[in-house]
C-alpha cells in the first residue's frame, strides 16, 4: 500500500432493485486509522451500500477495493483473511456462554475458517491460548471486569461492545459497523464512542453506517452523506453540520 493511499475504496458503487435505484454511483475512501461515517435519512441507501461493501449483495455496477484487491463478491472468510471485520445490526451472541468464551469463539472461527470442527475438539493448550487472546480483546474494549458474566445478562450497550471485541479477535485492519448506537442510552453511546476512539488510536480504521447524527459528529474524522441513493456531501463534521444540502435532506425527509 503506497503511503497515503486509501485502505478501502468504493468506486461508483450502484445497486438497482428492479426499477428502484437504491445506490447510485457512490464513491468514497477510508484511509488507515480513520473513522468514517456513512449517514443519511431513512431509505437513503446506507444499509444497501454496507451490504455491497461486505459482499452480502452483488453490485449492479462499480467496484470495491481493499489494499489493492477487488473485494466485492468475496465470501465472508475472504474478507476476514484480508483484515475486514463487521458486526451485524442485530446482536448475535451466544447468550448462555460467558463474555470471555464468546470472544474466544470469534478467535476460533478465525483460525479454522468454516471448518466443521467444534470448540470441544480443541486440545487444552489451544483452548488456553484462545482464552488468553480473548482476555486481551476484552481489556482493549474495557470489558475485562465482565469476562465471566453470561453474555445474555449484559446490558445492550455492553453487548454491542462485546460484538466489537469478538470482531477484533480476527485482528482486523478495518471494522465495519451498521448502526452500532441504535437503541443505546446516552452513556452507552459515550462508552461505545470511547471504544472506537481507542481502536483508531491503535491504527484500526472504522466505517460506521449511522442514522444518529449526534453520535457520529463527536466521533468521526469524515462523513459521507447519502440521500435517495446519491452521495450528496462529504467532509469533516464541521463541514457537514453547516452544509445546506445536508440540512435540507434531513429536514425535507
Ligand atoms: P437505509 O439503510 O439508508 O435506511 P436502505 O439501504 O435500507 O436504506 O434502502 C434503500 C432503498 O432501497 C429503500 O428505498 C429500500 O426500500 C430499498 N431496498 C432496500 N433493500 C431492498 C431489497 N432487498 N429489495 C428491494 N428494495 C430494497
Ligand atoms: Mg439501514
Amino acid at each position: 500500500l503506497a503511503p497515503g493511499e486509501a485502505l478501502l475504496k468504493v468506486q461508483r458503487a450502484s445497486k438497482n432493485f428492479g426499477g428502484l435505484v437504491a445506490v447510485n454511483e457512490v464513491t468514497f475512501e477510508v484511509a488507515a486509522g480513520e473513522i468514517v461515517a456513512l449517514i443519511g435519512p431513512n431509505g437513503a441507501g446506507k444499509s444497501t451500500l454496507f451490504n455491497l461493501i461486505t459482499g452480502v449483495l452483488p453490485l449492479t455496477r462499480g467496484e470495491v477495493w481493499f489494499r489493492g484487491d477487488r473485494i466485492d463478491a468475496l465470501p465472508t472468510h475472504g474478507l476476514v483473511e484480508r483484515g475486514i471485520a463487521r458486526t451485524f445490526q442485530h446482536v448475535i451472541l451466544q447468550p448462555d456462554m460467558s463474555v470471555l468464551e464468546n470472544v474466544a469463539v470469534g478467535a476460533y472461527h478465525r483460525t479454522t475458517a468454516g471448518a466443521l470442527a467444534s470448540m470441544f475438539r480443541l486440545d487444552r493448550r489451544q483452548e488456553e491460548r484462545l482464552l488468553r487472546e480473548a482476555q486481551y480483546q476484552l481489556e482493549q474494549v474495557d470489558l475485562a471486569a465482565e469476562a465471566d458474566v453470561a453474555a445474555g445478562n449484559l446490558p445492550l450497550g455492553k453487548q454491542r461492545v462485546l460484538e466489537i471485541a469478538r470482531a477484533l479477535a480476527a485482528d482486523p485492519l478495518i471494522l465495519l459497523l451498521d448502526e452500532p448506537a441504535a437503541g443505546l442510552r446516552f452513556q452507552e453511546k459515550q462508552a461505545l464512542a470511547d471504544v472506537l476512539r481507542s481502536l483508531r488510536a491503535e491504527g484500526i480504521s472504522v466505517l460506521i453506517v449511522e442514522h444518529d447524527m449526534d453520535f457520529v459528529m463527536n466521533l468521526v474524522d469524515r462523513l459521507v452523506v447519502l440521500d435517495h441513493g446519491e452521495r450528496i456531501a462529504a467532509g469533516t463534521p464541521l463541514e457537514i453540520q453547516n452544509d445546506p444540502t445536508v440540512i435540507e435532506a434531513y429536514l425535507g425527509g
